[in-house]
C-alpha cells in the first residue's frame, strides 16, 4: 500500500462533524501525538517498553495526518515532498539547524 491509497482507506473511516472537520483533525493529532508520548513517557516511569502500542499510537497519527491532508485539500505524498524539498534546499545552504521556519 502505498501513501496515496492510505489516505483514500482513511475516509473511508472517517467519521466526525465535517463541518468543523480542522478542529477537529488537529484536536485529534494532538491527541494522538500525546498518546505517543505517554507510551514512552511509561518506558521512564515503569522501565517497560511496548514497542507494539507505540507503533499502533503512531499509526493513529499518520490517519489524523492523512485526514488533515484530505481536509485540506493536499496529497500527503505531495506534503512530505514539499517537506523534504525544504529540508534539503535547508542542508544544501547549511541552515538545517537554527531556528524561524523562513530559513
Ligand atoms: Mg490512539
Amino acid at each position: 500500500m502505498n501513501l496515496a491509497e492510505y489516505q483514500q482507506f482513511t475516509a473511508s473511516t472517517a467519521i466526525y462533524p465535517k463541518d468543523n472537520a480542522l478542529v477537529y483533525l488537529s484536536l485529534g493529532l494532538t491527541s494522538e501525538a500525546g498518546e505517543v508520548a505517554g507510551k514512552i513517557k511509561k518506558i521512564i516511569r515503569d522501565n517497560v517498553r511496548n514497542d507494539e502500542a507505540i507503533v499502533s499510537e503512531i499509526g493513529d497519527v499518520f490517519w489524523y495526518l492523512c485526514q488533515l491532508c484530505t481536509a485540506m485539500n493536499v496529497e500527503a505524498a505531495d506534503v512530505i515532498e514539499q517537506n523534504m524539498n525544504k529540508l534539503i534546499d535547508r542542508q544544501e545552504r547549511n541552515v538545517i539547524k537554527g531556528n524561524g521556519d523562513n530559513r
